[in-house]
Formats: C-alpha cells, structure tokens, sequence
C-alpha cells in the first residue's frame, strides 16, 4: 500500500512504542553497516569504484531515452516481448493479460521473486481480486505475504519481525512444532514453496538491472528462489522500472561488485542470472516466452526535475541501515513502498505530493550521502521536497503563523527585545530545575521527547554590558 490509514505521526507514534521493532531494526542496522564497512575497507580502489558506479549511472540516465531504446531492440532480437508501461494502472492491465493468456482455462497460479516495482504498482491485490493465486518466494516476502504486510524494508522485507513471530505463524499456517531454529522454520517455508514453482503457470521477477547492449536482464538473489521463479514455469514476466539500465556488461559488473556490499555486506551475492531472452533450441532451461514490462509510473516527469538525482538508486538499502529516524521508525513507519532516507525523496517524486511531508522525518545528518554507493545527495533532494510541501501550503496553520510572527519579531528590534524580556520572565513559571519539560499543543510535539531549557532572564548582552562595566570604571 502506498498509504497507511494512520497519519503519518500516528505511525511514528506506534512505532516508537514499539521496543521489539526497535530491538530489532537496531540488529539488523548495526550488523549491516559493520559488515559494509568492512568489505568496503577489503575493496582495493574503493572510493574509485564508487565514483564510476555513480559516473554509470548518470551516464544512463541522462542519455535514458538512448538506452531504453538499444535495451529493449536487444531484447525483441532475443526473442523477448518488450511492453511498455505507462503509469500502475496500465502494467497491472499488461501483467494480468499476460497471466490470463498463459492459462485460459482455469485460475492462473503465479510464482513470484522479489521486485519493488510489483509492490509500487500493487501488483499482488490486483492478480488475487481476478482470482490468481500469487504467492511470493522469497523467504522475506513469502513471511510478510503471509501475514498480510508489506515489506517494511528493501532488501530485508522481513526486518520487522523476530523469530518467534515467524514461529508462530508456521505454526499457525502450516502446523510447525514452535521453535526458535531457523533452519527448521526455512525448512518449511522450503518444503512449501517447491511445489508452487511446479504448478506455477507464470513466473514473476524483478530486475536488478538491465543491460542495454546485449538485451540482458540480471537477477540477484541470496536464495536462489528467481532462477526457479523464471526457469520452471512456462513463461517469465520480468518486471523494471525504466531507470535500472546500465550501458554494458562491464558497467553491470562495477554494479555487482556495489551492490552486494551495500546491500548484505557480501562481496557477491549467491546468486546472479543474466536473462537473455526466452529459452532456445536445445538449452536445458528457462521459460518458453519472456516478456518484459517496462513501468514509467511518474519516472519520466521525475527526470526533469529537481530529484532527477533519486533515478540513480541502485536500491540497496544501505541508507536506510544508517538513517537515524528508519532505525528509530522502521519501514511501515513512512507509509509508504519506498521508506527511509530515498523513499522520502523518491515517494513524492513518483507519487506526488501527498507523500511530501516524509521528508520532515530526517535530522539532515548526511550519513544517507556518505553510504550511498553511488553517492546520491538524498539530503540536498529532501530539502527541495520540504520546500515543495512549504510552496504547496502543506504545513500547518500554526506553523505558517508561528513562522510569520517570527520573522516579524526578528525584523523589528522592539518586538524582540520585548519577546525575550517575556520570555525570560514566564518560561522559569513552566519550568521544573530548569528544564521546561510539557508545554501545550501544538509545541508538545517538542516537549514529548525533549526538555526545554528555560529562557534566561537576561540576554547575552546585559551580560556582556555588566562584565564591561566595573572594568571600564577602572580607567
Ligand atoms: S539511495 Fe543509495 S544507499 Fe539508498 S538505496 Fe539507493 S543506492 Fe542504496
């Protein structure tokens, strides 16, 4: 879902009382950005190839419409069906003809890899309302499927939960003994996930990238579950959003030495397919028919603005591991498919304006830039988005108020002055030791988690006045 029946504080809210997530995004983030940091210390030329991964992808994207269009040539000389789609709406139409083609007579079944897309077009709610039974294969995934979530992050859909909450639902699901061994549990979700690919009439994929020399599209996975997701069922639809092109298959393997090591601090991931087209004559594998569906889904209007910049994510996730407010919020805290520091920038930018006020939920810290493998300013893009919900009116009427009656007293000395002789004399009346600790809506939003120090009676320059006093009367 890209909106959550919760405002947006109401999630921040139920997420900070939460201390089991906290627990465990404080895990995963720590675990993960020790280990990028450490393989990227073991990389020889690090910074180097971080500079030309980033070098890569501005090339693509800003010869985008060249690309696209040597990509998806090499694919239909492949033998593959290229479709275009416009916007959510339209590749969910093309995706469901496609399943419904593949198995006329009856309700189709769909095996399906990880792919954000999917989630970003809402994919899964659209194929089971026409009566198809999808069920996704990655472990993470095929968790938060079967409870009824979303994943709440991008590389780790799962990162929310803890072993035993996955405990109980296999038991719930599928009669498991209860247990904290994860071998046992991935044991069952192994045993049940190996029929679906063998009833599966459609197999759905993501796309790590696409190579637009050679008509390639590659798959990453740690599981192994995409190679059985395209190459058992009969046909293979393969999902990318316009921007994840390289230029060739050198560029693809700068990429693949990135992205692993941002995204599960591993110097290569299990598993790498390189798809190029449907199977041929005398291969041992791979789908009948391939076709690929290109979503646009407001990437091309995204290009010629101001957070154009966001189009070069590669999606690793790393800068979600070292935001303070993701570690604080968790994924289903934004709202949103795309959380964490670029999902603020890239939310608005493909789904418009209502997702704007994401982008107050950052300290501006810089750690989100610092990891970036390809370097993104994400702070500079989550600046122009707070100034796009400023522009757009979006803040409160208090806040617009406040701000007004602020310049107005900065601009006129009498009225500041009179303000802080105010203020030096009633905030002690609120305080306790010093510290104002509730003051009343809106500004309990400050007092909720912090403390206030009281304003002091005399300003800097009384002070300063009475220091110089006995010292000028010396001479
Ligand atoms: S913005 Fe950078 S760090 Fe964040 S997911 Fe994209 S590539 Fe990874």
């Amino acid at each position: 879902m890209t909106s959550a029946p919760l405002h947006f504080h109401d999630r921040i809210e139920k997420s900070l009382h939460n201390p089991v997530l906290q627990a465990a995004l404080d895990r995963n983030a720590e675990r993960r950005i020790a280990g990028r940091n450490q393989r990227f210390g073991e990389m020889a030329a690090a910074e180097a190839v971080r500079d030309r991964g980033r070098a890569i992808r501005i090339e693509t994207i800003s010869r985008l419409d060249h690309y696209l269009e040597q990509f998806t040539a090499n694919i239909e000389r492949n033998g593959g069906h290229v479709h275009w789609a416009a916007d959510a709406a339209e590749a969910r139409q093309i995706i469901l003809g496609l399943v419904r083609a593949a198995a006329p007579e009856r309700p189709a079944v769909v095996a399906k890899s990880k792919s954000m897309v999917s989630e970003e077009i809402h994919l899964n709610p659209a194929l089971e309302e026409a009566g198809v039974q999808v069920v996704e294969t990655d472990l993470g995934e095929f968790i938060v499927q079967l409870r009824g979530e979303t994943p709440s992050h991008i590389i780790t859909p799962a990162v929310h939960l803890t072993r035993d909450d996955v405990s109980a639902l296999f038991h719930e699901r599928f009669g498991m003994a209860p247990t904290r061994d994860v071998e046992q549990m991935t044991a069952v979700a192994r045993r049940e996930l190996r029929q679906v690919y063998f009833r599966a009439d459609v197999g759905i994929t993501g796309v790590n990238f696409g190579v637009a020399e050679t008509g390639t599209v590659a798959i990453v996975t740690n599981e192994g579950n995409a190679d059985l997701t395209k190459d058992v069922p009969r046909v293979h639809i393969a999902l990318m959003g316009l921007e994840r092109l390289v230029p060739t298959l050198t560029d693809l393997e700068l990429m693949l030495r990135l992205l692993p090591r941002s995204a599960t601090a591993q110097k290569a991931s299990s598993y790498v397919s390189l798809v190029n087209g449907p199977r041929r004559p005398g291969e041992p594998d791979g789908a009948e028919e391939f076709h690929l569906v290109l979503v646009d889904n407001g990437r091309s209007a995204a290009l010629g603005s101001e957070l154009a910049e966001a189009l070069l994510c590669i999606r690793c996730g790393a800068c979600l591991n070292v935001c303070p407010v993701f570690r604080e919020i968790g994924g289903h805290g934004y709202g949103a498919v795309y959380s964490g520091p670029i999902g603020s920038v890239v939310s608005p930018a493909l789904f418009g304006a209502a997702f704007n006020e994401l982008a107050n939920a950052s300290t501006l810290c810089g750690a989100c830039r610092d990891i970036c493998p390809v370097r993104i300013d994400i702070p500079a893009m989550l600046l122009a988005v707070r100034a796009r919900h400023v522009q757009a009116g979006q803040p409160p009427a208090w806040l617009a108020w406040g701000l007004k009656a602020w310049a107005m007293g900065l601009q006129a000395p009498a009225l500041y002055h009179a303000a802080q002789w105010a203020a030096g004399l009633g905030s002690p009346l609120l305080a306790r030791e010093g510290y104002i600790r509730r003051l009343p809506p809106p500004l309990d939003a400050w007092t909720g988690r912090r403390d206030f120090p009281v304003f002091a009676r005399e300003t800097f320059r009384q002070r300063w006045q009475k220091r110089r006093q006995p010292t000028d009367g010396g001479h």
